[in-house]
């Protein structure tokens, strides 16, 4: 069974934006169902969003608070490839993984797994990142690329977690054998 912050992590549009002054969709559902977070914080999801929220919260209905954003079209993020020049900045910054490229090569986007959250623009240093007008989608399809988002931002968080411990063993282990060669 869902816990109340799962199920409101669900009615959020997963774009991992942090607008709402969290670090991702789920911390900012983890905040309402704590009450520490107002449910009117995330732009992307706008005043159909915070509807749904106040629905399933039954509490009343408040406008977007202008302080955290602007509702806008859905956007996706355009690499202008013969500019980038690989610093993979970009790389670190997306929370879905949604760019490709490796070091020294030029990086792009894959249009469907980009969120839109707009996270690459500022590392970027030769400014060849811009936001391009996507289609709107449908409620099911929306709700489908909402999934899918979370499935790749939580995978992310995963690979971030176990890439942290193996270095914190890696650590471990080099300062424990800097002791025993210290005590031979
Ligand atoms: S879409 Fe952005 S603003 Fe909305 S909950 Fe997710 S991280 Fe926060
Ligand atoms: S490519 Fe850029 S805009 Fe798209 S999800 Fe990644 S960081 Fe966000
Ligand atoms: S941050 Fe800009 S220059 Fe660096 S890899 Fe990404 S797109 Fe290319």
């Amino acid at each position: 069974m869902m816990t109340v912050s799962e199920q409101i992590n669900a009615l959020l549009p997963q774009t991992q934006c942090g607008q709402c002054s969290y670090k991702g969709c789920r911390p900012y559902a983890e905040a309402i169902a704590e009450g520490n977070a107002d449910i009117n914080q995330c732009p992307p999801g706008g005043d159909d969003g915070i509807h749904a929220l106040a629905a399933f919260l039954d509490v009343p209905f408040k406008p977007l608070n202008p302080a955290f954003g602007v509702h806008k079209p859905r956007q996706v993020a355009f690499i202008i490839e013969q500019d980038c020049i690989g610093c993979v900045k970009c790389l670190a910054a997306c929370p879905v993984d949604a760019i490709i490229g490796a070091a020294k090569f030029m990086h792009t986007v894959i249009a469907d797994e980009c969120t839109g959250c707009e996270l690459c623009i500022a590392p970027c240093p030769v400014d060849c990142i811009v936001m391009e007008a996507a289609d709107e989608l449908d409620v099911l399809a929306k709700r489908e690329k909402a999934d899918f988002a979370k499935r790749r931002f939580e995978a992310r968080e995963l690979r971030k977690l176990q890439e942290a411990a193996e270095k914190a063993e890696r650590a471990r282990l080099k300062k424990a054998a800097l002791l025993q060669k210290q005590s031979v």
